[in-house]
C-alpha cells in the first residue's frame, strides 16, 4: 500500500470514500481519516456500504450521501475504532459505467493544437462553443498503483510496435452517483444532484499512436490501454471552499452551458516523475467548468448512469510548452521527451478546505512496465 505518506489533509472536513479489504477478506466501504480507515459497512450496518464498490451507495443520491457523511463524522468524533492504512488493501473504488474525457483547458488545447497542427489554427472553430470530448474505455480504468504496460500499435503507416511517445495527462475525474432519465437533459444547476465527487485521474496517452489514428473521429487506442484513478473519492461536500470563478468565456456560450453561473474548482495538481516534481498545473485555469461539461454531456438527452466518470481533460496553466504548469510531457518538453520503462508517475492534488486549511486528495500512481 503506497497511498499513505501522510494523514495530513485527511481530517474530519474531508473523509473521502474508498473500497478496502483486510487479509484477503471481503471488500467493503470505508472513509479515510488521517492514516487510517473507518469501516463504514460495519459501523453503520447500512447494506449499501457492505459492498465491493461504491455504486449501490452512489445510486441512492444526495440525501443518503449527506446522511452517511454525517454518520461517519459522528462515529469518528465518538472515537470509533479505525484500521491503519498499512493493514488494508485498497481497490478500484467504483465500477465505471461510461467514461468520457473532455479537453477543457484552453492552454492545453492550444499547446497541443500547435504541436499536432503546426500549420493550422491551434484551436478548432468549435472549441469555444462547446466542451470537446471523446468516449474512452470504461473497462480499462484502473486503480492507482496498477502497473501500466507500454502499449503497442500503429505508430504510422506500416510501422507497428511499442509506443515511443508514452505520456501522462494530469486530470481530475468527476464521479456520477445519481442516474438521470433517458431523454431528459441534466441542467448545469443540477450538478450536485448527480455528481458525487472527484478522483485524481491520469489519462495515459501514446502520442505516436494518437497522432496517426485521431483524424477524423478522435482519440482511440492511443488512450484506451489504461486510465488510472485514485483509490479515494472526495465527495463534493468536502469541496465547498474550492469553488472559484472561471477565467472568462468569450464568445458567450449557449444558455444551456449556464455562462452566468459557471464556476471552476481551485485545485492544485503536482506531477511527479521518479521522485521529482516536474510540473504544477492549476485547475482554476480551466476554460470550461465541470457543471458545463455535465450539461453538455446530456444536452442531447443521453442519460447518466451510476458510476459514469468524466475527465476534466489535461489540466494546463498559462504559458507556452516548457512552462511548468502544464499537465503533459508533450507540452513540458515539446515532444522531445516521454516516459521510459520503469518510470513511476505520481499525481497529487490539494484543495482549500472548509476549515481554512488544505485537503489532500487521493494520489494517482503508476509505473511503466515494458511492452510484452
Ligand atoms: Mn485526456
Amino acid at each position: 500500500m503506497t497511498d499513505s505518506a501522510s494523514g495530513a489533509g485527511f481530517g474530519l472536513d474531508h473523509l473521502p470514500y474508498g473500497v478496502f479489504s483486510v487479509d484477503g477478506g471481503p471488500r467493503r466501504i470505508g472513509v479515510r481519516h488521517g492514516d487510517s480507515v473507518l469501516d463504514l459497512a460495519f459501523e453503520t450496518g447500512r447494506p449499501e456500504l457492505a459492498a465491493a464498490s461504491l455504486n449501490p451507495f452512489l445510486a441512492l443520491g444526495p440525501q443518503t450521501w449527506s446522511e452517511v457523511r454525517a454518520e461517519a463524522r459522528a462515529l469518528l468524533e465518538e472515537g470509533a475504532e479505525t484500521t491503519p492504512l498499512d493493514e488494508v488493501d485498497l481497490h478500484l473504488p467504483f465500477e465505471v459505467a461510461d467514461y468520457v474525457d473532455f479537453y477543457a483547458s484552453e492552454h492545453h488545447a492550444t499547446n497541443v493544437g500547435r504541436l499536432f497542427r503546426p500549420d493550422g489554427d491551434a484551436l478548432l472553430p468549435n472549441w469555444k462553443h462547446l466542451p470537446v470530448g471523446y468516449h474512452g474505455r470504461a473497462g480499462t480504468v484502473v486503480a492507482s498503483g496498477t502497473p501500466v504496460v507500454r502499449p503497442s500499435g500503429q505508430r504510422g503507416p506500416g510501422d507497428v510496435g511499442p509506443t515511443r511517445r508514452l505520456d501522462l495527462e494530469a486530470e481530475l475525474g468527476f464521479v456520477v452517483g445519481a442516474a438521470s432519465r433517458l431523454g431528459e437533459p441534466v441542467p448545469a444547476e443540477a450538478f450536485a444532484d448527480h455528481v458525487f465527487g472527484v478522483v485524481g485521474l491520469n489519462d495515459w496517452s501514446a502520442r505516436d499512436l494518437q497522432a496517426w489514428e485521431y483524424v477524423p473521429l478522435g482519440p482511440f487506442l492511443g488512450k484506451t490501454f489504461a486510465t488510472s484513478i485514485s483509490h479515494w473519492v472526495t465527495p463534493l461536500a468536502a469541496l465547498d471552499a474550492a469553488w472559484c470563478d472561471l477565467p472568462g468565456q468569450d464568445p458567450r456560450p449557449a444558455d444551456y452551458l449556464a455562462p452566468d453561473t459557471a464556476r471552476g474548482l481551485d485545485l492544485a495538481v503536482e506531477v511527479e516523475i521518479d521522485g521529482t516534481v516536474v510540473s504544477r498545473p492549476p485547475y482554476r485555469s480551466t476554460y470550461w467548468g465541470p457543471a458545463q461539461m455535465l450539461a453538455h454531456l446530456t444536452v442531447n438527452g443521453a442519460s447518466l448512469r451510476t458510476g459514469d466518470l468524466f475527465g476534466s481533460g489535461t489540466i494546463s496553466g498559462a504559458g507556452a510548452p516548457g512552462h511548468a504548469e502544464v499537465g503533459s510531457l508533450l507540452e513540458l518538453y515539446g515532444g522531445e521527451r516521454f516516459l521510459d520503462d520503469g518510470s513511476t508517475v505520481v499525481l497529487r492534488y490539494s484543495a482549500p478546505s472548509t476549515d481554512g486549511g488544505r485537503l489532500t486528495l487521493g494520489e494517482v500512481s503508476g509505473a511503466v512496465t515494458p511492452a510484452p
